[in-house]
């Protein structure tokens, strides 16, 4: 089967947009505005590499390690996280669509034109969607900073364990002329966004060696030697000034339901890079007290910690439901829990269809993505 598939658009809702607000000051009496900050442990739930940005030359015979800091500690970079969660929060907050500005991955393909001109990427720093609020816009020389800071996730010492060296599965990806993939069904607009299946832990497609490609003998995977499966770290995400919603929304991007998990990093495709994100401690500050001589009982400066089942049961549920009455699209949220589905359907092999041949034939054309499931 096919190893991603889309969590749809309602092209009924378009994104809602507004001016940021990035002081409490800007905003009426009786109006909270949430400030402070939420510490996350990751959890590898599958071998994870996280591809260091860095150029390094390809060395054949010594596989390459997963990203690490100064200190020799394992990291997931900030941007990252923040890039995975954006793309969470861009989906089930029905945001725009800041991946699809014209070319698709510089093909011939316009996707300007199949996307609604109301879901196009936001423009005007002072009329916002979700997503670009509470992460930032950056468009033709406007831009909003954002309200969410994440730190790169750190490596607990003595847990992060290194996986065995493997060659990567060398996947040939439909290119997007083939449309019945990336258009809906009316071959209108775009199917939606694109996320990758968890596979079962030892599901992993590799190959045996590593391969080169041409006459110019281009290597086609790499030798890498991922972390293993129970690799821990941690992270926090500091936010200011988030309206109800985009903390709601923050606060389900980092959450998801307990049957779900997250993915980031190198080799989603192949089966690495399956990650729960667990929230320990919440810190809120709050402004309106904070210079007040008189805080609420059990507050310092206008902070409130709060951790364990009394952190879920007095802020997270409260803003995570609410967010989810109001402003959640169903109709994303349906396809990214069956795609980011844990634990995974062990008896489903996840491959792109015959690999490179079966998307330039005949058999092909008018294939959606349900139907690679019996493509030998
Ligand atoms: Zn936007």
């Amino acid at each position: 089967m096919n190893p991603y598939d889309f969590a749809r658009i309602d092209w009924s809702k378009p994104p809602e947009r507004r001016k940021p607000v990035w002081h409490h000051h800007l905003v009426e009496p009786g109006k909270r505005l949430f400030s402070g900050s939420l510490e996350v442990d990751i959890y590898a739930e599958t071998p994870l590499f996280v591809a260091n940005s860095g150029v390094t030359p390809i060395d054949p015979k010594r596989p390459a390690q997963s990203m690490q800091n100064k200190q020799g500690d394992y990291i997931i970079p900030g941007s990252s996280l923040k890039g995975m969660l954006r793309s969470v929060v861009e989906a089930l907050g029905n945001s725009c669509l800041t991946l699809y500005d014209g070319d698709y991955e510089g093909h011939r393909v316009h996707y300007e034109e199949r996307v609604p001109k109301s879901f196009q990427h936001c423009r005007d720093a002072t009329n916002l969607c979700l997503a670009c609020r509470t992460f930032g816009m950056l468009k033709g020389g406007d831009i909003f900073l954002g309200k969410v800071n994440i730190g790169d996730a750190v490596s607990y010492p003595g847990k992060a364990w290194k996986y065995d060296p493997i060659y990567t599965a060398v996947l040939v990806e439909p290119k997007p002329r083939h449309e019945a993939f990336y258009l809906d069904e009316k071959l209108q607009y775009i199917s939606g966004r694109k996320f990758y299946f968890h596979h079962s832990p030892g599901q992993l497609l590799t190959e045996n060696r590593l391969i080169y490609f041409g006459k110019n003998q281009i290597l086609a995977n790499r030798y890498i030697q991922p972390l293993d499966i129970e690799s821990s770290f941690h992270s926090r995400v500091d936010f200011t000034n988030l309206e109800p919603d985009e903390f709601g929304m923050l606060l389900l991007a980092i959450t998801l339901e307990d049957e779900m998990r997250h993915k980031i990093g190198y080799g989603k495709p192949m089966g690495l890079g399956s990650v729960e994100l667990r929230p320990i401690n919440l810190t809120l500050v709050d402004y309106s007290t904070r210079y007040k001589s008189h805080g609420q009982p059990g507050t310092k400066g206008g902070k409130t910690e709060y951790q364990g089942a009394a952190m879920w049961t007095e802020v997270l549920y409260e803003h995570i439901d609410a967010f989810i009455e109001r402003d959640l699209s169903r109709l994303a949220m349906d396809d990214l829990s069956r795609i980011w589905r844990w634990p995974p359907d062990p008896t489903v092999d996840y491959y792109y269809p015959s690999k490179r041949d079966w998307f330039d034939t005949e058999d092909s054309i008018g294939k959606r993505i349900a139907d690679t499931k019996n493509v030998p």
